[in-house]
């Protein structure tokens, strides 16, 4: 398979993963990460401008997670936003299954490619130059909006949530971050005091990271984290890998 284009997804999970990832026999990613630090940040609140710089011209991956949603959704869930869904015909005319080997598991990618850059959407706004869409953004009302919003990649859906990892001490904190996305993106929004809304929506997208974990059969320390913020806990914290058994006791 091409394995570029499941990339995306997987770099999220890597940055989360107790286990090593070989992808088609390959190492991929980093070493298994040994703590998960849940930063503060990821309570506060954000908001999109809809101005449409970050969503390039670039394919659209899911996994099982992604076609469940596809199925089960509804016409109003469509016009909730302005969007019809009718789209999830085009989409399903465009996707190609792509499998990889992952840890030994067969997992099927669900892949709508991009778009040849003559014939993409394009755009262009007062600081930056004009570049090619992803083939899912459309304009309304001088805004730019998403046609497959409720049904959007898992790599869509935390715009601005990042998974900092390091691997000097294999450690990955996650948070929203003006640094690094907002400058070389320029998007302008700025993050605001906690607010519940913003938690409620990235807890959905974990939970929507979590069920695509399962898909590639990944151990990740998403339970945990999701455990403790559906217990209410609404501060930063640290997850801690368990050390790993002994199997023998030198006495
Ligand atoms: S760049 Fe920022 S404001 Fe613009 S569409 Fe993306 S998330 Fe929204
Ligand atoms: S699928 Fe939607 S949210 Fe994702 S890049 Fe395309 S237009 Fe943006």
């Amino acid at each position: 398979m091409s394995v570029e284009s499941s990339l995306k997804i997987l770099e999220y999970l890597d940055k989360v993963s107790k286990q090593p990832i070989l992808l088609n026999g390959e190492p991929f990613g980093t070493p298994p990460v040994r703590r998960v630090i849940l930063n503060e940040s990821f309570f506060w609140k954000d908001d999109c401008h809809m101005c449409g710089k970050c969503c390039p011209n670039e394919t659209t991956v899911w996994t099982e997670e992604g076609l469940r949603r596809m199925v089960g959704s509804t016409d109003d869930d469509f016009t909730k936003w302005g969007l019809d869904l009718v789209v999830i015909s085009e989409i399903a005319s465009r996707i190609q299954e792509q499998v990889a080997d992952i840890n030994g598991k067969e997992v099927v990618f669900f892949v709508s490619d991009k778009d040849k850059p003559n014939e993409a959407f394009r755009l262009e706004w007062p600081d930056r130059k004009e570049q090619p869409r992803c083939h899912w953004l459309f304009e309304k009302d001088g805004t730019y909006r998403c046609r497959i919003h409720p049904v959007r990649s898992v790599t869509c859906g935390m715009p601005h949530c990042r998974f900092f990892h390091s691997a000097k001490t294999h450690t990955t904190s996650i948070g929203v971050s003006q640094f690094g996305r907002n400058w070389a993106l320029k998007c302008p929004v700025e993050f605001g005091a906690v607010d519940e809304g913003s938690t409620q929506t990235r807890i959905l997208w974990l939970e929507r990271l979590y069920a695509t974990a399962e898909d590639c059969g990944i151990d990740t320390f998403l339970p945990e984290i999701l455990h403790y913020l559906h217990l209410g806990n609404r501060s930063s914290t640290v997850f801690e890998a368990k050390p790993p058994r002994k199997l023998f006791t030198v006495r």
